[in-house]
């Protein structure tokens, strides 16, 4: 059993509609993806030429980050920071040149420039009615992940000081919180479902969301460190520690709904999203009990239609809100 999500990329890829691309990086990021970098090296066809000495390539198309499943413990930083130390290494060889550390601390400021400004803006969400819609912040995070970090960080700035001084709003709606799998530009459909039917995301749970800014990487420290604490330190649902519902989990998701007055949370998984679906249960009851907020579950496979067929679920759950 694959998510549709992790079927369609290697479906992409099959089809060559990646072949610009010079390397693919695998991280170990879920079960799903880790048995995606078997499959890309042996079905993908490989754009460029194996660089082989000896009958071994030295500069490998797909690259495999072997990030801990267990978080926590005294070995878990050290290990990870030999992992990333090899990565390096092997990005190095693609390259042909080092990578000084200095280039690292100044991608690491350029990163948390943006995580900044991308905090600015889901700041800017806190008030009712919020300064823009769900679906344009999550079309701003994502545009992030795609271009230059600087150049996202610079636009951004822009964008939310005009925003600031026009007193620009997105039309009022009941506040909801997002959580759920990746969420590309298919999944976010459910974005427009929701302010289609009276709703407006405020804040989330998404790796498109508030796990890509929430963690600042912190200077000071040697560069890969700071990567690798920051990873370590992100509160995502596939690692584990040692409760049934991680405290880091929890802590997260109190952070994200705290002051932005949710009416209601919406859960959008896909089938086969073992790490989402496994921890759902827990979380649905903490959200009920702890913060008072009602939950809605849906279970997405992955295209527009089976999102169209969500639509009256959602209507019903906001119109449930509003009476
Ligand atoms: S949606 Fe879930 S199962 Fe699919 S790649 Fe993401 S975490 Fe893994």
């Amino acid at each position: 059993n694959a998510c549709t999500f992790a079927r369609s990329c290697l479906d992409a890829g099959l089809r060559g509609l990646y072949d610009y691309l010079d390397g693919v990086v695998v991280p170990n990021s879920c079960d799903i993806i880790f048995s995606m970098e078997y499959f890309w090296k042996t079905l993908v066809p490989r754009p460029t030429k194996p660089a082989l000495i000896a009958g071994v390539d030295i500069k490998p198309y797909v690259l495999y980050i072997n990030y801990p499943e267990k978080i926590i413990g005294r070995e878990v930083l050290p290990y990870y920071l030999e992992v990333l130390k090899g990565f390096k290494q092997e990005l190095e060889r693609s390259l042909n040149r080092s990578i000084p550390d200095a280039d690292i601390e100044r991608a690491i400021s350029v990163y948390n420039e943006d995580k900044d400004q991308i905090r600015r803006m889901y700041e800017m969400r806190r008030s009712d009615p919020p300064a823009l819609s769900g679906y344009d912040a999550w079309q701003i995070v994502y545009a992030g992940l795609l271009m230059p970090k600087d150049e996202h960080a610079a636009l951004l700035k822009d964008y939310l000081d005009d925003l600031q001084s026009d007193g620009q709003a997105a039309p009022e709606g009941v506040r909801i919180y997002l959580s759920g799998s990746a969420m590309d530009s298919v999944n976010a459909g459910i974005y427009q479902i929701i302010e289609d039917s009276g709703g407006q995301v405020v804040s989330d749970d998404l790796c498109v969301g508030t796990r890509a800014f929430w963690y600042p990487l912190k200077q000071g420290l040697p560069p890969l460190e700071a990567i690798a604490r920051r990873s370590l330190g992100t509160a995502c649902p596939r690692s584990t520690v040692t409760t049934a519902i991680p405290e880091n989990r929890w802590a997260h998701i109190v952070n994200t709904t705290q002051n932005f007055n949710i009416e209601g949370a919406i859960f959008y998984v896909l089938k086969c999203c073992d790490a989402r679906l496994a921890e759902f249960p827990h979380l649905r009851d903490k959200f009920k009990e702890e913060l008072g907020i009602p939950v809605l579950f849906l279970e997405g496979d992955y295209t527009s239609e089976g999102l169209e067929q969500m639509r009256g679920r959602v209507e019903a759950f906001i119109e449930m809100i509003e009476e």
